[in-house]
């Protein structure tokens, strides 16, 4: 584990030797032993397919292969994992290539204008070290939980498949307004396997219907129990742009709340925002027959995609999730912090409740309740919470919530 700048290695990649050489200077005098240069994307490849670097600083701009071919090839090959992101263009133009390589599962220190100034190099080294400290410290992911089909169609027949739920709570007061149910699969020897692992698993292997039907059941029984505790409070729930193009699943939904005895009022479809990318035509229909029964309709992880904002226009949707990628660490990024501003704006505009995800600090939710958004969903106040746990939340962890927050 690296504690400190000197024993890092850096890669400094820019078509222009004055820049290449000004970086490198910097990254010098910050005492940084390990240095490669290259001037351009294919020279960074070879560069980063010889030795593992720690870090790598991408000009935007470069001849033979750009700064964002570059960050994809590196996202594809996993390569390196920690990237620097400079260009003279403008910022916006900037952050979103930043938010693009997050999406890509890169780990983006930095985002900046040139020219590249020490102090933001030095934050951005220590980020680094103080994020490989906290993976250091972090429980070791078990051994690649690898699963197949098979296992995933044993585990729904064995009821192995449950749902954990995360509040989402009011910005003001921080009062619940709902729960977003969340998949879990406890596997009897591999443990906790992750819904980003067997929900595409089940869409490659044509089980998501029967995935999600099944979940529908269990959450609709929980809002049931809760119903029958008093407690009344919205319950989201994400469906796979598969599911949009089911045209029998919407007379099913309709029946289901009617079974249980649930209004369609109180339940929420959550919905990525890259599905309305795909079959639109189709995935628009579902959409407006799900909110002509009275369903609320959210897109989520608004800011990984490339939806804009006719698009948005055209979806009947009544909530706007704003992406984990744009609200947390926001403080510290200005162009983030622009970005982040705009979608409020706009979704504002399009009169769309706003929710940011992935509030994980003080300063998130500060970042966040200055910018007026509507709800707040996020490890600072709570992470997914079993039903008995997430009882135990609304009775007294909730006020303790509050309080840390001084809402009285
Ligand atoms: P999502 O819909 O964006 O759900 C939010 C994810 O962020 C959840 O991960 C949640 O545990 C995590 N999260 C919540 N607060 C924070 C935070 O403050 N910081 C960080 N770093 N993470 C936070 P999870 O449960 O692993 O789910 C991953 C994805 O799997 C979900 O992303 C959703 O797209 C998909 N998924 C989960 N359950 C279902 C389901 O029943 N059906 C479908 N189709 N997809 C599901
Ligand atoms: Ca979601
Ligand atoms: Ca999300």
């Amino acid at each position: 584990m690296k504690s400190v700048i000197s024993e890092l290695s850096v890669l400094v990649t820019d078509d222009s030797l004055t820049q290449r050489q000004y970086a490198k200077e910097l990254c010098n005098d910050l005492g940084v032993k390990d240095l490669h240069d290259a001037a351009n994307g294919v020279d960074a490849l070879s560069v980063l397919e010889a030795r593992p670097v720690d870090v790598v600083l991408i000009d935007l701009e470069m001849p033979i292969m750009d700064g964002v071919e570059l960050i994809r090839s590196i996202a594809q090959k996993k390569i390196a994992s920690s990237v620097i992101i400079l260009s003279a263009k403008d910022p916006i133009l900037i952050a979103s290539v930043g938010t693009m390589a997050e999406a890509d599962g890169l780990h983006v220190l930095g985002t900046f204008q040139k020219p590249l100034l020490p102090d933001a190099l030095e934050c951005s080294f220590l980020r680094f070290i103080h994020d490989a400290k906290q993976q250091a410290q972090e429980p070791k992911p078990a051994p690649e939980n690898e699963v197949t089909a098979v296992e995933l169609g044993e585990a729904l027949a064995n009821g192995e498949l449950s749902l954990a739920y995360q509040p989402k709570l009011t910005v003001h007061g921080l009062m619940l307004k709902g729960v977003e149910a969340l998949a879990r699969w406890r596997h009897p020897q591999k443990g906790m396997i992750s819904p980003g692992v067997f929900i595409p698993l089940a869409e490659r292997h044509g089980m998501i219907d029967m995935l999600t039907r099944h979940l529908l059941n269990v959450a609709f029984q929980h809002k049931k129990n809760w119903q029958n505790y008093g407690l009344r409070f919205n319950l989201a729930f994400n469906l796979s742009p598969l599911s949009l193009a089911d045209s029998d699943m919407v007379d099913w939904l309709c029946k289901l709340a009617e079974d249980y005895g649930i209004a369609p009022s109180e339940i929420t479809f959550e919905i990525t925002e890259n599905a309305l990318l795909g079959e639109l035509a189709s995935a628009i229909r579902t959409l407006a027959r799900l909110r002509l029964k009275g369903f609320h309709i959210s897109i989520d992880d608004y800011g990984t995609g490339f939806a804009n904002a006719q698009q948005l226009s055209r979806v009947p949707a009544t909530e706007l999730k704003i992406d984990r990628s744009l609200v947390h660490r926001s403080a510290a990024r200005p162009q983030q912090h622009t970005i982040l501003a705009s979608t409020v704006d706009l979704a504002k505009n399009l009169n769309l409740t706003t929710v940011a995800e992935g509030v994980e600090t003080a300063e998130d939710y500060k970042i966040i309740f200055d910018l007026g958004v509507d709800l707040v969903q996020g490890y600072y106040f709570s992470k997914p919470l079993f039903p008995d746990d997430l009882l135990a939340f609304i009775k007294t962890g909730l006020n303790q919530v509050r309080k840390q927050n001084e809402i009285k």
